[in-house]
């Protein structure tokens, strides 16, 4: 008889996430030098000067708990977008906000409705809750099906989640499909609209979730500080909606899980205007040379919302990591989402591209 203190079924058959290795791991392994990374969709500028300049001090205070209000970032966020600040939360990541709006809002009875090809933590952390989870088939060109997820809600539905832009597919939905979705969702579902690569969005049509705030009122927009402002190691994100939210979301949040440096580094980096726009320049210029070079040697891809691109890969997305991983270029494969033909691939710095593109010549 197994001595194992009893666990709930829905937590025994989760599928953990799989980390990479670290880089410095991998080329021991394999043998190679100068190995790149181009699989988590961080920003290859570093992160934000201004970020870093604030926070540096900061770890010099470490023996003090960060302010568990998060007042100062909350102050500046609401300043930024007009809000109020108790309509703002922050947490260890944008990732941390999911899991506390499923512990906020769900019991094992209720029911979630997200997107087939979606950010695969909505399905980890609706899965880790026991929430009964709808996945709605993709459209063909890989955008959200938001008329099919709006018909999905029933009387048990509590949260429904969109990426816009998606991760990995690098699509979107533009302002009168998510408008048409905020108004079809029955009233009592919570829509959260995570965007947390809005900064990169560059579509005339790609809406503005802030924006958005009045067309419902049970909406939560997301943001990040992970991408476009370079602080993906220090974990700080936030949401914007309803008082009543944030409000519960503060009480099923541990106090101080956004870090004393990580406060104020994004106060830094919210001000670094210079650093956002050349992250965003950056990423746009490669994108648009990313695309057609890849095109040209046959690979199916095409211009992207995110900092990313959603790559075919002719043999299998599997097979495609392990041939550029010998040629120490590290991609993402997207075994977990169900997407076996194609992998994503984050974009980096120009010689890093390059890098990137010429390992994928080899193979034609
Ligand atoms: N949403 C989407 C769509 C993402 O791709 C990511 C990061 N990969 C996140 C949220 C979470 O970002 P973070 O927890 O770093 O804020």
């Amino acid at each position: 008889m197994s001595n194992r203190t009893q666990h709930p079924d829905w937590v025994r058959d989760l599928k953990p996430y799989v980390p990479g290795k670290p880089v410095e791991e991998l080329e021991r392994e394999l043998g190679i030098e100068g190995a790149i990374k181009l699989a988590s969709n961080e920003n290859p500028l570093g992160p934000s000067p201004k970020a870093i300049a604030a926070a540096a001090e900061l770890v010099t205070r470490s023996n003090l708990y960060p302010d568990a209000g998060n007042y100062y970032l909350k102050e500046a966020l609401s300043t930024r977008y007009g809000v109020n600040s108790d309509q703002i939360m922050v947490g260890n990541g944008s990732n941390e906000l999911l899991t506390l709006l499923v512990r906020a809002f769900t019991t094992t009875n209720c029911h979630a409705v997200i997107s087939e090809g979606a950010f695969i933590a909505y399905t980890i952390v609706l899965n880790a809750a026991g929430v009964s989870t709808t996945k709605v088939p993709m459209r063909p060109a890989w955008t959200h099906d938001l008329e099919a997820m709006a018909a999905a809600c029933t009387e048990d539905t509590k949260l429904l989640f969109v990426a816009n832009p998606n991760n990995p597919t690098g699509t979107y939905n533009g302002k009168d499909d998510v408008i048409k979705l905020l108004r079809d969702v029955p009233p009592h579902v919570l829509v959260v609209l995570d965007e947390a690569y809005f900064e990169y969005a560059w579509a005339s049509d790609y809406p503005d979730g802030v924006e958005l705030l009045n067309e419902r009122e049970n909406l939560v927009v997301m943001r990040t500080f992970s991408k476009s402002y370079g602080l993906a190691g220090l974990r700080v994100g936030y949401g914007i909606g309803p008082a009543y939210v944030a409000e519960l979301v503060q009480r099923v949040r541990e106090p101080f899980s956004v870090n004393i440096v990580a406060q104020t580094a994004a106060l830094g980096a919210l001000e670094d205007h210079e650093f956002l726009a050349k992250s965003v320049a950056l990423n746009f210029r490669e994108m648009k040379r990313l695309v057609p070079a890849l095109n040209s040697m046959g690979f199916d891809t095409f211009e992207t919302q995110g900092n990313f691109l959603l790559v075919k890969a002719p043999g299998g997305g599997a097979a495609l990591y392990k041939s550029l991983l010998h040629m120490g270029v590290i991609i993402r494969p997207l075994v977990p989402y169900g997407i076996l033909d194609h992998v994503r691939v984050s974009i980096g710095l120009p010689h890093e591209n390059d890098r990137f593109l010429e390992a994928m010549k080899s193979l034609v």
